[in-house]
């Protein structure tokens, strides 16, 4: 294919870690199979024996239904543990170590690496469920500067799956102008010299400013008026303004955290033994320790907001002491990892997507903030009134890396798990403008 390849610099090392892993990905998910790469392993399963064909068989099973198709043509059955039947003693894929690569579904043989098309470019990207790519992206070299790479580094070079596909020009406005809209979002997701939840508001100005006239299925009246929008984006004097301004808001009512409590609940309610959920148990736990007359089923009875509020910001506040600077850029680094990853254009407009975007970043910095471990660090930090050693800073490293992957399993993405949060917040009249600082000043 000719074209061009781009993608992050931190990608270009990436390798999945197999048995050393600390965590496998062959677990609680569903591991689809396209009829390709089905038929190819069925016919090596076949060629070792009887009994290697008849486990295949076992494991495996076409799928029917409305969904089914060459590309989910059938699925593995997991054990009742929730692990992949084939991952063998060693965390190692036994149809990897026998059979090659070359048979391995798409989803198998790719992940956690992410593949689009936009025009002619090939995007690499990498999913943040996977540990090792939370390590490349948030601690690697090169994560906000694109760079070209020879697809010989991709498992199957001559045959990649693409999770979407945008020819261009695409006859459609919204679709059009989408890599310079989501070039002028990268650019300020990167400032220099602004806060991180700075940055996010500028962010959110420009999707509410250009959200009226350019959305999907949009004709845009005069396409100079959005040229003029993306330069204006970008202009220093307005960015000092709403700089300005993010640093004197003062929520008036603490509903971010209402929200943020109310999904985690959900979350602990529906999988209450998912890493997330008991860790999200434990920090409402620890909060309620604060209220002698909360229940201490934290599970179903919501902390009071206000006083959670003002413990949640008490505890930001003694972790910023210490460890602001790396946690800016660990968010930042996951927020352009989004931005990149994930196309906005799925999203009627840009707005409904950045909307989204900041109250996801809220749970996850609830859940960092919020971290016993990472307070308890901060503290003994404050109490000897020191910077961190390197042991200190890997193991903030170490609790960032836990809390990033799960929270992307179980909560970002889960799509239909965010699906109720996007209804519930639509129902609440919330995916406004007027409700997007509470959820950026967190
Ligand atoms: S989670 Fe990542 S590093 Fe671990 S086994 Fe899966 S792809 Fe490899």
């Amino acid at each position: 294919m000719s074209g061009t390849y781009k993608t992050f610099k931190y990608m270009l090392d990436f390798a999945c870690l197999g048995g050393k892993c600390e965590d496998t990905c062959c677990k609680g998910w569903d591991i689809r199979i396209d009829k390709f790469h089905y038929q190819l392993m069925q016919e090596k399963v076949a060629a070792t024996g009887a009994e290697a064909a008849a486990e295949f068989a076992r494991h495996v099973q076409l799928n029917d239904g409305e969904s089914a198709g060459d590309q989910n043509y059938a699925h593995i059955n997991l054990r009742a543990d929730g692990f992949c039947p084939f991952l063998d003693q060693d965390s190692w894929c036994s149809l990897h170590k026998n059979y090659g690569e070359a048979p391995l579904s798409n989803i198998c043989a790719y992940y956690p690496r992410v593949l689009s098309q936009c025009g002619n470019t090939v995007e690499l990207s990498g999913a943040m469920s996977c540990p090792e790519m939370v390590r490349k992206c948030l601690f690697g070299a090169g994560h906000d500067e694109l760079v070209d790479f020879d697809p010989a580094i991709l498992p199957r070079p001559d045959d990649y799956p693409l999770t979407r596909e945008l020819s261009l020009p695409a006859d459609d406005d919204y679709y059009d102008h989408f890599v310079a809209v989501r070039n002028i979002l990268m650019q300020l997701a990167t400032l220099e010299g602004f806060s991180f939840e700075s940055r996010l508001y500028f962010m959110a100005t420009f999707a509410n400013r250009i959200g009226k006239f350019y959305h999907h299925d949009c004709q845009l009246p005069d396409p100079k008026r959005l040229t003029a929008e993306l330069k204006q984006a970008l202009n220093a004097s307005g960015l000092e303004k709403l700089d300005d301004f993010v640093i004197k808001y003062s929520p008036a009512e603490p509903i971010a955290v209402i929200v943020v409590q109310s999904v985690l609940q959900l979350r602990m309610q529906q999988f209450p033994h998912e890493y997330t959920s008991r860790l999200a148990t434990e920090i409402f736990q620890s909060y309620a320790e604060h209220f002698p007359d909360a229940s201490p089923d934290v599970l179903i009875q919501a902390l009071p907001p206000e006083p959670l509020w003002a413990l949640y910001r008490s505890r930001k506040e003694t972790i910023d002491r210490c460890f602001s600077l790396e946690l800016e850029e660990y968010l930042s680094r996951f927020l352009v990892n989004c931005l990149y990853r994930e196309w906005f254009i799925t999203m009627p407009d840009l707005f409904t997507y950045l909307q989204m975007l900041v109250i996801r970043l809220a749970v996850l910095r609830f859940l960092l903030y919020s971290h016993t471990g990472i307070n308890q660090l901060a503290e003994q930090l404050a109490a000897k009134n020191s910077k961190p050693t390197d042991k200190e800073l890997g193991e903030l490293r170490d609790i960032v890396v836990k809390v990033v992957y799960n929270y992307s399993r179980s909560i970002d993405h889960n799509l239909p798990f965010l699906r109720v949060v996007y209804d519930a917040m639509n129902e609440q009249q919330m995916m406004t403008f007027d409700y997007a600082m509470p959820f950026i000043r967190f």
